[in-house]
């Protein structure tokens, strides 16, 4: 679950990589455009630059491996706190889809409001299938950027690092 385009790969490129070498499918929810990142003044950049990272999005998966095209839920950047329920349920609807027993998402500590709120409804999403969300995993790239989560697993990290991502185990 990518908050933004570019946070499937610098927080969870590894992860995918390695899953698909594994033989798991992967599936990505990107919830926003991104089209906020350099300011809200011109409507018009906000389109072009949203249509540009959206473009990138697909350029990063087909470069990561065999993905299908990413789920885009077209939610307001820098709003998603505004639009966590519908995050929840788009998240929802594609974990159902293709039947998904792990979802790595930003946690809800990130210090961007928009990774915080993708955070909530990925847990949330877990909660109302009747699981409780495991502990934060910690990863010893935290430390890179406190812009940019980094989903781990528990194979993947190392001790010792602040929390920077929710597992979330779902339903078989
Ligand atoms: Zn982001």
């Amino acid at each position: 679950m990518a908050p933004h385009p570019d946070d499937e790969v610098l927080g969870s490129g590894g992860a995918i990589v390695t899953l698909l070498a594994a033989g798991v499918a992967v599936h990505t929810v990107c919830l926003t455009a991104g089209e906020a990142s350099h300011g809200t003044g011109d409507p018009g950049a906000m389109a072009r630059l949203a249509e540009r990272r959206r473009a990138g999005l697909t350029s990063v998966l087909r470069a990561l491996g065999r993905l299908p095209d990413a789920v885009h839920a077209h939610l307001p950047d820098t709003g998603l706190d505004q639009h966590e329920e519908t995050a929840r349920a788009v998240t929802a609807e594609a974990l159902t889809r293709t039947g998904a027993t792990l979802c790595l998402a930003p946690w809800e500590g990130d210090l961007h409001g928009d990774h915080e709120a993708a955070g909530r409804a990925a847990t949330n999403t877990r909660a109302r299938a009747g699981r409780s969300p495991t502990k934060p995993t910690r990863s010893r790239t935290c430390a890179r950027s406190p812009g940019t989560t980094t989903p781990t697993s528990p194979s993947l990290s190392t001790s010792g690092a602040p929390a920077l991502a929710r597992l979330c185990h779902l339903p078989a």
